[in-house]
């Protein structure tokens, strides 16, 4: 059978007979791997769906235990994302985030749309692209299910009006915010990860999430609440999702 589909390439590596294996994040299908002997290197239209940053259509053809690309060609390239440093670590740390988060087989379209999003104003935005990142991150948390909780103390039930003053925390080894209270308590276990950013916690959650992608093309965060943004989300991606991809972009900030 021949599939026809829109997909994203996350990463190929060589096989024997001059072939790769590609992984392709597609929409109808999600996550999917093939082989195909289209030679990378070519000056070919298929070639040139087989390269990073890459919007494509392919036609792949399932096998009974295998699918291979037989064809492909380009819809969009972002292109320009690999002529600048900050682009492309950021949009490669977006796709290490896709690779890990996406099981195979499992369609995902509304991830897959919001991925163009983000690969097109990465591939345009005037700002630090990071913020981009940050902003694809909160949206997908919810697509796979492992949305903070926001609207009360993640512990106790609390409303957020009845906190008292100070700081809103965040607790990510209980997911959501946290009052006051049930933060003293939780502090004495070890697993504790509680943070107490500088900023509202929930406005900034609610932020990203509410916004197009972008928007987020001209935000530039300040140093401080960029730094406690990705290390929040850092600790609750690694947690839930089990994902490192913000903690490699993390060791590239030049304090
Ligand atoms: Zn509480």
């Amino acid at each position: 059978m021949i599939i026809n589909t829109e997909g994203i390439v996350l990463r190929q590596r060589k096989i024997a007979n001059n072939r790769r294996m590609i992984v392709i994040f597609t929409k109808q299908y999600g996550k999917l791997s093939a082989g195909t002997s289209i030679n990378e290197k070519s000056r070919s239209k298929a070639a040139l769906a087989l390269r990073p940053f890459t919007y494509a259509e392919y036609d792949i053809f399932k096998g009974r235990e295998a699918y291979s690309v037989n064809s492909a060609s380009v819809s969009k390239s972002f292109y320009s994302i690999g002529e600048d440093i900050d682009r492309f670590m950021t949009a490669s740390s977006f796709i290490e985030y896709l690779d890990k988060v996406l099981a195979e087989g499992e369609p995902m379209p509304k991830l897959f749309d919001l991925s163009l999003d983000f690969l097109q104003s990465v591939s345009v935005c005037n700002s630090d692209p990071e913020t981009l990142l940050f902003a694809f991150i909160v949206k997908t948390l919810g697509m796979l299910g492992v949305a903070p909780e926001l609207g009360c103390c993640v512990n106790c039930g609390k409303k957020p009006e009845d906190f008292g003053e100070g700081r809103k925390m965040f607790s990510v080894s209980d997911g959501g915010i946290i009052c006051p209270e049930c933060a003293q308590e939780e502090k004495r276990g070890a697993d504790s990860l509680i943070y107490r950013p500088g900023f509202d916690i929930i406005d900034v959650f609610r932020y990203f999430e509410s916004k197009p992608i972008k928007t987020f093309e001209k935000v530039d965060l300040k140093p401080e609440v960029r730094k406690e943004v990705r290390e929040l989300l850092a600790d609750y991606t690694d947690r839930y999702l089990g994902v490192d991809a913000l903690r490699s972009l993390k060791g590239l900030e030049v304090q």
